[in-house]
Protein backbone atom coordinates (compact mmCIF):
# COMPACT_ATOMS: atom_id res chain seq x y z
CA UNK A 1 0.00 0.00 0.00
CA UNK A 2 1.31 3.75 -0.61
CA UNK A 3 1.94 5.30 2.11
CA UNK A 4 -0.69 8.37 2.21
CA UNK A 5 0.51 11.57 2.14
CA UNK A 6 0.68 13.70 5.63
CA UNK A 7 0.33 17.29 6.20
CA UNK A 8 0.94 18.43 9.93
CA UNK A 9 0.51 22.86 10.63
CA UNK A 10 2.47 23.61 13.66
CA UNK A 11 1.06 26.84 14.97
CA UNK A 12 3.53 27.05 17.48
CA UNK A 13 3.05 29.65 20.10
CA UNK A 14 0.57 31.91 17.71
CA UNK A 15 -2.75 32.58 17.97
CA UNK A 16 -5.83 34.00 19.14
CA UNK A 17 -9.07 32.39 19.87
CA UNK A 18 -10.29 35.10 17.08
CA UNK A 19 -7.21 34.02 14.69
CA UNK A 20 -7.44 30.42 15.44
CA UNK A 21 -11.33 30.49 15.04
CA UNK A 22 -10.81 31.97 11.09
CA UNK A 23 -8.19 29.56 10.38
CA UNK A 24 -10.20 26.34 11.32
CA UNK A 25 -12.97 28.36 9.69
CA UNK A 26 -10.69 28.27 5.98
CA UNK A 27 -9.81 24.43 6.43
CA UNK A 28 -13.34 23.04 7.21
CA UNK A 29 -14.52 24.80 4.30
CA UNK A 30 -11.73 24.45 1.75
CA UNK A 31 -11.38 21.61 -0.86
CA UNK A 32 -8.99 19.09 0.38
CA UNK A 33 -7.49 16.43 -1.25
CA UNK A 34 -8.64 13.44 0.76
CA UNK A 35 -5.55 11.31 -0.14
CA UNK A 36 -3.89 13.65 2.35
CA UNK A 37 -4.16 13.14 5.94
CA UNK A 38 -3.86 16.68 7.51
CA UNK A 39 -2.84 17.27 11.82
CA UNK A 40 -3.17 20.64 12.72
CA UNK A 41 -1.21 21.58 15.78
CA UNK A 42 -2.59 24.27 18.01
CA UNK A 43 -0.61 25.77 21.29
CA UNK A 44 -2.20 23.35 23.99
CA UNK A 45 -4.76 26.21 24.99
CA UNK A 46 -6.97 26.11 22.02
CA UNK A 47 -6.63 22.26 21.41
CA UNK A 48 -10.21 22.07 22.59
CA UNK A 49 -11.41 25.16 20.43
CA UNK A 50 -9.54 23.76 17.56
CA UNK A 51 -11.13 20.48 17.94
CA UNK A 52 -14.47 21.39 18.52
CA UNK A 53 -14.54 23.65 14.97
CA UNK A 54 -12.86 20.91 12.98
CA UNK A 55 -14.59 18.51 10.95
CA UNK A 56 -13.63 14.85 12.00
CA UNK A 57 -11.52 14.14 8.81
CA UNK A 58 -8.65 16.86 10.66
CA UNK A 59 -7.27 15.65 13.32
CA UNK A 60 -5.73 17.75 15.91
CA UNK A 61 -1.84 17.06 17.51
CA UNK A 62 -0.75 18.83 20.25
CA UNK A 63 2.71 20.28 20.28
CA UNK A 64 4.03 18.41 23.26
CA UNK A 65 3.16 15.60 26.21
CA UNK A 66 4.75 14.45 29.21
CA UNK A 67 6.07 11.47 29.76
CA UNK A 68 4.21 10.64 33.31
CA UNK A 69 0.35 9.44 34.05
CA UNK A 70 -1.66 12.41 35.81
CA UNK A 71 -0.32 13.77 38.77
CA UNK A 72 1.73 16.43 40.46
CA UNK A 73 3.33 17.56 37.23
CA UNK A 74 2.50 21.46 37.24
CA UNK A 75 2.59 22.64 34.17
CA UNK A 76 2.58 19.41 32.13
CA UNK A 77 -0.35 17.57 29.85
CA UNK A 78 -0.57 13.92 30.34
CA UNK A 79 -1.12 11.36 27.18
CA UNK A 80 -4.87 10.36 29.18
CA UNK A 81 -6.03 14.05 28.42
CA UNK A 82 -4.71 14.13 25.14
CA UNK A 83 -7.18 11.02 24.56
CA UNK A 84 -9.76 12.47 26.39
CA UNK A 85 -9.98 15.39 24.88
CA UNK A 86 -9.88 13.27 21.29
CA UNK A 87 -6.39 14.98 20.47
CA UNK A 88 -4.99 12.10 18.56
CA UNK A 89 -1.44 13.06 17.80
CA UNK A 90 1.30 14.94 19.20
CA UNK A 91 4.55 16.60 17.66
CA UNK A 92 7.84 15.36 19.81
CA UNK A 93 11.06 16.23 19.64
CA UNK A 94 10.97 19.38 17.90
CA UNK A 95 14.17 20.91 17.63
CA UNK A 96 12.56 24.54 19.58
CA UNK A 97 12.15 22.20 22.64
CA UNK A 98 15.84 20.38 21.82
CA UNK A 99 17.47 23.74 21.91
CA UNK A 100 15.80 25.92 23.69
CA UNK A 101 14.50 23.98 26.36
CA UNK A 102 17.17 21.84 26.63
CA UNK A 103 15.39 17.99 25.33
CA UNK A 104 17.13 15.48 25.45
CA UNK A 105 17.14 12.27 22.70
CA UNK A 106 16.46 10.01 25.89
CA UNK A 107 13.60 12.85 27.62
CA UNK A 108 11.85 13.05 23.72
CA UNK A 109 12.10 8.97 23.22
CA UNK A 110 10.73 8.36 26.97
CA UNK A 111 7.98 10.61 25.76
CA UNK A 112 7.25 9.03 22.75
CA UNK A 113 7.06 5.70 24.46
CA UNK A 114 4.57 7.08 26.67
CA UNK A 115 2.29 8.38 24.02
CA UNK A 116 2.19 5.59 21.66
CA UNK A 117 1.60 3.10 24.71
CA UNK A 118 -1.33 5.37 25.44
CA UNK A 119 -2.75 5.03 22.05
CA UNK A 120 -1.82 8.84 20.81
CA UNK A 121 0.35 9.04 17.85
CA UNK A 122 3.82 11.22 17.34
CA UNK A 123 5.52 13.49 15.07
CA UNK A 124 8.79 12.76 15.77
CA UNK A 125 11.08 15.68 14.87
CA UNK A 126 14.94 15.13 14.18
CA UNK A 127 17.20 17.29 12.42
CA UNK A 128 20.93 19.13 12.41
CA UNK A 129 22.20 22.12 12.80
CA UNK A 130 23.86 24.62 10.01
CA UNK A 131 27.22 23.62 12.20
CA UNK A 132 26.21 19.95 11.76
CA UNK A 133 25.93 19.84 8.14
CA UNK A 134 28.79 21.40 7.00
CA UNK A 135 30.55 19.18 9.03
CA UNK A 136 29.42 16.48 7.17
CA UNK A 137 27.18 14.91 10.05
CA UNK A 138 23.72 15.22 8.99
CA UNK A 139 22.81 11.69 8.96
CA UNK A 140 25.07 10.72 11.47
CA UNK A 141 22.77 13.20 14.03
CA UNK A 142 19.69 12.29 12.99
CA UNK A 143 19.64 8.42 13.19
CA UNK A 144 21.25 9.03 16.42
CA UNK A 145 17.85 10.94 17.35
CA UNK A 146 15.81 8.25 15.99
CA UNK A 147 18.27 5.66 17.39
CA UNK A 148 17.45 6.69 20.97
CA UNK A 149 13.67 6.44 20.29
CA UNK A 150 13.99 2.73 18.98
CA UNK A 151 15.48 1.90 21.76
CA UNK A 152 12.30 2.50 23.80
CA UNK A 153 9.52 1.73 21.23
CA UNK A 154 10.94 -1.59 19.45
CA UNK A 155 9.51 -2.56 16.13
CA UNK A 156 6.03 -2.29 16.44
CA UNK A 157 6.24 1.09 17.61
CA UNK A 158 6.78 2.69 14.42
CA UNK A 159 3.54 1.94 13.12
CA UNK A 160 2.05 5.24 14.78
CA UNK A 161 5.32 7.61 14.18
CA UNK A 162 5.32 9.93 11.46
CA UNK A 163 9.39 10.75 11.29
CA UNK A 164 9.83 14.86 10.48
CA UNK A 165 13.22 15.43 9.12
CA UNK A 166 13.76 19.08 9.77
CA UNK A 167 17.20 21.45 9.20
CA UNK A 168 17.53 23.24 12.09
CA UNK A 169 18.74 26.06 9.53
CA UNK A 170 16.03 25.59 7.42
CA UNK A 171 13.15 26.28 10.00
CA UNK A 172 11.43 29.58 9.86
CA UNK A 173 14.76 31.17 7.79
CA UNK A 174 13.05 31.21 4.35
CA UNK A 175 15.92 28.41 3.54
CA UNK A 176 14.42 25.85 2.23
CA UNK A 177 15.92 22.38 1.74
CA UNK A 178 16.25 21.76 -1.94
CA UNK A 179 14.55 18.77 -3.08
CA UNK A 180 17.82 17.06 -3.58
CA UNK A 181 19.09 17.60 0.25
CA UNK A 182 15.87 16.44 1.71
CA UNK A 183 15.63 13.29 -0.57
CA UNK A 184 18.98 12.40 0.23
CA UNK A 185 18.09 12.75 3.97
CA UNK A 186 14.72 11.00 3.80
CA UNK A 187 16.48 8.44 1.89
CA UNK A 188 19.00 7.75 4.07
CA UNK A 189 16.66 7.64 6.79
CA UNK A 190 14.23 5.09 5.26
CA UNK A 191 17.52 3.08 4.91
CA UNK A 192 18.26 3.35 8.41
CA UNK A 193 14.86 2.02 9.34
CA UNK A 194 15.29 -0.94 6.74
CA UNK A 195 19.06 -1.80 8.88
CA UNK A 196 17.91 -0.63 12.33
CA UNK A 197 13.97 -1.58 12.77
CA UNK A 198 12.45 -3.56 9.84
CA UNK A 199 11.84 -3.77 5.92
CA UNK A 200 8.31 -3.27 6.68
CA UNK A 201 8.87 -0.06 8.99
CA UNK A 202 11.25 1.39 6.30
CA UNK A 203 8.44 0.95 3.31
CA UNK A 204 5.43 2.32 5.78
CA UNK A 205 7.05 4.96 8.17
CA UNK A 206 5.81 8.45 6.79
CA UNK A 207 8.99 10.60 6.35
CA UNK A 208 7.79 14.67 6.05
CA UNK A 209 9.99 17.42 5.42
CA UNK A 210 9.92 20.56 7.67
CA UNK A 211 11.79 24.00 7.34
CA UNK A 212 10.28 26.69 5.75
CA UNK A 213 8.15 24.85 3.39
CA UNK A 214 5.98 27.24 1.36
CA UNK A 215 2.93 27.19 -1.62
CA UNK A 216 5.86 28.02 -3.66
CA UNK A 217 8.18 25.11 -2.89
CA UNK A 218 5.89 22.55 -1.46
CA UNK A 219 4.88 21.04 -5.56
CA UNK A 220 8.76 20.02 -5.69
CA UNK A 221 9.59 18.68 -2.63
CA UNK A 222 6.37 16.49 -3.25
CA UNK A 223 7.70 14.84 -6.11
CA UNK A 224 10.36 13.43 -4.28
CA UNK A 225 9.69 9.64 -3.83
CA UNK A 226 11.08 9.84 -0.08
CA UNK A 227 9.23 12.57 0.87
CA UNK A 228 5.61 11.56 2.84
CA UNK A 229 4.38 15.22 3.32
CA UNK A 230 5.23 18.56 5.41
CA UNK A 231 5.07 19.93 8.73
CA UNK A 232 4.69 23.11 7.95
CA UNK A 233 5.26 26.47 10.56
CA UNK A 234 4.74 29.77 9.35
CA UNK A 235 2.95 29.11 6.57
CA UNK A 236 -0.07 26.79 8.06
CA UNK A 237 -1.16 30.04 9.60
CA UNK A 238 -1.81 31.53 6.50
CA UNK A 239 -4.67 30.46 4.18
CA UNK A 240 -1.88 29.24 1.49
CA UNK A 241 -1.83 26.46 3.53
CA UNK A 242 -4.39 24.58 1.75
CA UNK A 243 -2.53 24.69 -1.67
CA UNK A 244 0.36 22.75 0.30
CA UNK A 245 -2.19 20.48 1.87
CA UNK A 246 -3.14 19.96 -1.69
CA UNK A 247 0.43 19.72 -3.34
CA UNK A 248 0.20 16.41 -4.83
CA UNK A 249 -2.44 17.61 -6.96
P1 LIG B 1 8.59 26.78 9.40
O1 LIG B 1 8.55 25.80 10.67
O2 LIG B 1 7.68 26.15 8.35
O3 LIG B 1 8.04 28.09 9.91
O4 LIG B 1 9.99 26.85 8.94
C1 LIG B 1 8.51 24.40 10.54
C2 LIG B 1 8.52 23.75 11.90
O5 LIG B 1 9.24 24.21 12.78
O6 LIG B 1 7.83 22.74 12.12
Amino acid sequence: MPRKFFVGGNFKMNGTIESIKSIVHNLASAKLDPNTEVVISPPALYLLLTREHLPPNIEVAAQNVFDKPNGAFTGEISVSQLKDSNITWTILGHSERRTILNESDDFVAKKTKTALDGGIGVILCCGESLEQREKGTTVEVVTKQLAAVNDVIGKDGWKNVVIAYEPIWAIGTGKVATTEQAQEVHAAIRKWLGDAVSSEAAENTRIIYGGSVSEKNCKDLSTQPDVDGFLVGGASLKPAFVDIINAKH
